[in-house]
């Protein structure tokens, strides 16, 4: 009897397709209590796999976003938020790998096909509103849209660099933001967007004294590029926040959750 339990137990473990996803694997202890399922939808022959991570103690809150499954840091840190904050998140499943053949699936956001968006390949509906519909299913209405990403140390992406569209705040001075120690690294970041040339004075007050860089994006239509920001800001309004921090620096993006978090919390 007892041999029969093991192999039905082993059988059911292997047929579930969500013991092969990487991110699982690895976080097998930490996913212990919370709800996953696997979400799969097919659109201009890209077929889109997400895993929806809930905690089931309080399924309604802050809910993230992660649509690079390279971004192991931002996979690890966002359990962490779903079990201390509650709510969800969904991560775009696609073998480790950034783009689905070709498509960067933060560059897919729009209804209806955007000529202005020259790195969305096909235009994405359904993506658009699966998505959406399960963002705006579990994400409490006192909550922002958020997301979470991880970037390379000292590319692209950096509070020291300032660019048409974006605009970037120092929580720290120059000098120890160049040490790049934790949150004070250039590469540790929160992005705003909006629509004004410059962002409201007083949320970004709030993020740099909670010790966050913070950089702003101005957003139009434009200059839309189908990424999240862009389609929040101009669908939902200037309500999204994405904490950025280097790839493999776990713990400094736990730690810059938690400001946010306290930081929504009090507005
Ligand atoms: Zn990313």
């Amino acid at each position: 009897m007892k041999k029969i339990l093991i192999l039905l137990f082993t059988v059911t473990i292997f047929a579930n397709p969500l013991s092969q996803i990487k991110d699982i694997k690895r976080n097998a202890a930490a996913l212990q209590g919370l709800k996953l399922s696997l979400i799969e939808f097919k659109e201009n022959n890209l077929l889109w796999r997400m895993l929806l991570v809930l905690n089931p103690k309080k399924p309604k809150g802050a809910f993230w976003f992660l649509p690079h499954d390279n971004e192991n840091s931002a996979f690890d840190s966002a359990i962490y938020a779903v079990k201390k904050y509650g709510g969800g998140f969904l991560a775009v499943v696609n073998g480790d790998r950034r783009y689905n053949r070709g498509q960067d699936p933060n560059r897919n956001f729009s209804y209806s096909k955007v000529r202005e968006c020259k790195l969305q390949l096909e235009p994405s509906f359904i993506y658009t509103q699966k998505v959406m519909e399960i963002i705006n299913r579990y994400k409490a209405p006192n909550m922002p849209y958020l997301a979470l990403h991880n970037n390379t140390n000292r590319g692209g992406i950096s509070i020291l660099k300032n660019s048409r569209y974006t605009k970037s705040f120092l929580a720290y001075p120059k000098e120890v933001v160049l040490q790049g120690k934790g949150l004070a690294d250039e590469d540790s970041l929160i992005y705003i967007a909006g629509t004004s040339p410059a962002p409201p004075k007083e949320k970004v007050a709030k993020l740099l004294n909670a010790g966050l860089n913070v950089k702003y994006e101005i957003i139009s239509p434009q200059n839309n590029d189908c990424s999240m920001s862009n389609f929040i800001v101009l669908n939902y309004g200037e309500n999204y926040y994405n904490i950025e921090a280097q790839h493999g620096k776990t713990a400094v993006q736990k730690e810059m959750i938690d400001r946010l978090m306290s930081v929504i919390n009090t507005n």
